[in-house]
């Protein structure tokens, strides 16, 4: 029962994403309690399949000099993200 638990609230079914430890344990401890919670947890986490092919934790962003534009609405961003899979509806 526990691993379908730490299953569920390890996949962020919304986002389509695995959430990081402290996010799933965050989940965990709102919804239910046992013993050795964050061991258990972290030991999930840490063993899932998906996370360790995609090798999530040694995905870090570069840093970057931000600079200050000289008036409002000088410089505009846009985040994009994607490919997503295809959806059961052939949706993209
Ligand atoms: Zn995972």
């Amino acid at each position: 029962m526990i691993p379908g638990i730490l299953k569920l609230f390890h996949e962020h079914l919304a986002l389509g994403i695995h959430t990081i430890f402290e996010w799933t344990l965050w989940k965990v401890r709102k919804f239910s309690i046992f013993e050795n919670m964050a061991s258990t947890v972290k030991e999930f986490v840490n063993n899932c399949d998906l996370c360790n092919r995609a090798n999530m934790r040694k995905i870090i962003p570069p840093l970057r000099k931000n600079t200050v534009p000289e008036m409002p609405f000088l410089v505009k961003a846009l985040d994009g993200a994607g490919p997503f899979p295809v959806t059961s509806s052939g949706n993209h």
